[in-house]
């Protein structure tokens, strides 16, 4: 990375009258560039701004605001045996559900067993049907491990699928496969095969009784598995290593053109369906980007497919505070002024560990110091201040972050508002299933989004806390199996 000029507001450069600025001075730049693009202003522009192009995509964008085909929300009383198979950025989850009904005491869903496989590099890298091949196998260990058995004479074990990346739904079972950001290879050579039969198939070369009856995003996963538990919902949103939002819409709101040449048989008579936003693609154009979010994309290897998600989601934000940091150790003399070996490496600092430094709250950071050398070890050891100064960093860019994750369900907010003629102030209290990694466990990132969430809803004339984040669990799996359930029903 070659040193690049910090340029505050008014565009002058880092160093004030020839002298290199101090630590302090530095974040000071810094929180000016990350801060002042989400004050109230800002952020109702943004949500505006948003929302504009959300409506533009009801028209004819094929990536953007998907209709699923799951336009009945479940009744709770949907009820069996279901395999849940979880495709996410980083694990790929297997869970036997039973799901026992809506009731009163949360006992719902059962999960009868769970395994996590790792999704590395080397997976990822499967390229086409190899990777469908590489997930056929780890539910035959499943199946196999599993201690009650599934009798493979009898009828086929339905499975339900949540997927983390775009798909175009062609019926509740099926959906053609579409490009898939994180780093993975599979879309290779497949895009626009059907995804149901490609998973099937390989299921079938393993001679696995199993069916696959339903597919959904994982972000409609998170919508049905609350709205099994409480049919009030009509949101959901997810912030892991990606991000996105499902939204109840009704159907009137979408153009012909979306649904193709023939409309499918459901448009005629559904009144809703549930819309996979693919949020993380919006944003062109209107985002505020700082240098250090156009470096980032300089040398992305696709930097126009997810706008949204290079600013907010556990994918990106270690690798904006690297950047930030790698210019301050260079111009500002942190760390002595010598970068550790392994920051000069993208996307080495994870999201994660920025995650346990903001936690420790101690005077001298020990803990925090001891989780940074564990993943970055280096022969001078980051001082107090070096570490306040990344905590500081890191509450910026974050900061940053769950503002245009609130401009984006805030606007989400008023699309539905609008296309249900719901006037702001009479709006009900509105619940959002959230789920993902950053919104679970970066401290202060919910606390703060909600806040951001807030000063939106008042500044378009509503309650404050009339949307609340909801903490949905394990809501991929449960959402599969759900689905999985609907579709049953469904026949
Ligand atoms: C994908 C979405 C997914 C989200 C959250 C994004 O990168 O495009 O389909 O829902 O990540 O996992
Ligand atoms: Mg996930």
């Amino acid at each position: 990375i070659s040193p690049s000029v910090i340029k505050d507001e008014n565009g002058s450069i880092s160093s004030r009258n020839g002298r290199r600025l101090g630590a302090a001075e530095f974040v000071e730049v810094v929180e000016n560039a990350f801060r002042g693009l989400v004050g109230r202003t800002r952020l109702v522009a943004l949500s505006d701004g948003l929302r504009k192009e959300f409506l533009d995509s009801m028209y004819d964008n094929p990536l953007c605001m998907l209709p699923s085909y799951n336009h009945q929300l479940p009744s709770g009383e949907e009820r069996g045996t279901f395999l849940a198979l979880d495709v996410g950025g980083s694990t790929f989850r297997v869970a036997l559900i039973e799901l026992s009904g809506r009731k009163s005491d949360g006992q719902e869903c059962k999960i009868l067993k769970r395994n996590t496989f790792k999704i590395d590099r080397t997976v990822k890298q499967l390229k086409g049907v190899l990777f469908f091949d590489w997930m056929a196998e780890r539910i035959e260990e499943v199946l196999s491990g599993q201690a009650e058995g599934h009798d493979m004479s009898n009828a086929p074990l339905t499975m339900g699928l949540a997927w983390s990346f775009p798909i175009e739904q062609t019926s509740l079972r099926s959906g053609l496969l579409q490009a898939m950001g994180k780093g993975f290879l599979a879309a290779h050579g497949l895009l626009g095969q059907d995804l149901g039969d490609l998973i099937q198939e390989s299921c079938s070369r393993r001679g696995l009784n199993v069916q696959l009856n339903a597919i959904v995003n994982d972000s409609s996963a998170t919508l049905l598995s609350k709205a099994y538990i409480d049919p009030a919902t009509r949101f959901a949103l997810i912030l892991g290593t990606g991000v996105n939002a499902a939204v109840h819409l009704p159907v009137h709101v979408f153009s012909p053109p979306k649904f193709g040449v023939r409309p499918p048989e459901w448009h005629n008579s559904a009144k809703h369906v549930i819309v996979n936003t693919e949020l993380s693609m919006f944003g062109r154009g209107i985002l505020p980007y700082t240098q250090w979010d156009e470096l980032l994309l300089s040398v992305h290897p696709n930097p126009t497919f997810q706008p949204l998600e290079h600013f907010v989601s556990g994918g990106y934000l270690g690798e904006i505070v690297r950047l930030v940091l790698v210019e301050g150790i260079q111009t500002a003399g942190l760390f002595g002024g010598v970068v550790p070996p392994s920051l000069r490496e993208r996307y080495s600092l994870e999201t994660e560990t920025l995650s346990h430094i903001e936690s420790d709250l101690s005077p001298n950071l020990t803990k925090a110091q001891a989780i940074f050398l564990s993943r970055h070890p280096t022969n001078i050891p980051p001082s107090t201040t070096d570490l306040q100064t990344i905590r500081l960093i890191a509450a910026h860019v974050t900061h940053r972050a769950a503002g245009v994750v609130a401009a984006g369900v805030h606007a989400l907010w008023q699309l539905r508002n609008e296309a249900e003629s719901i006037l702001p102030h009479e709006s009900s209290h509105t619940l959002v299933a959230y789920n993902g990694s950053v919104l679970e466990n970066y401290p202060g990132f919910k606390v703060t989004c909600q806040k951001h969430l807030d000063t939106l809803v008042e500044a378009s004339g509503g309650k404050k806390g009339s949307i609340e984040l909801m903490y949905a669990e394990e809501s991929s799996l449960l959402g599969a199996a759900v689905a999985g359930a609907v579709a049953s029903l469904d026949g």
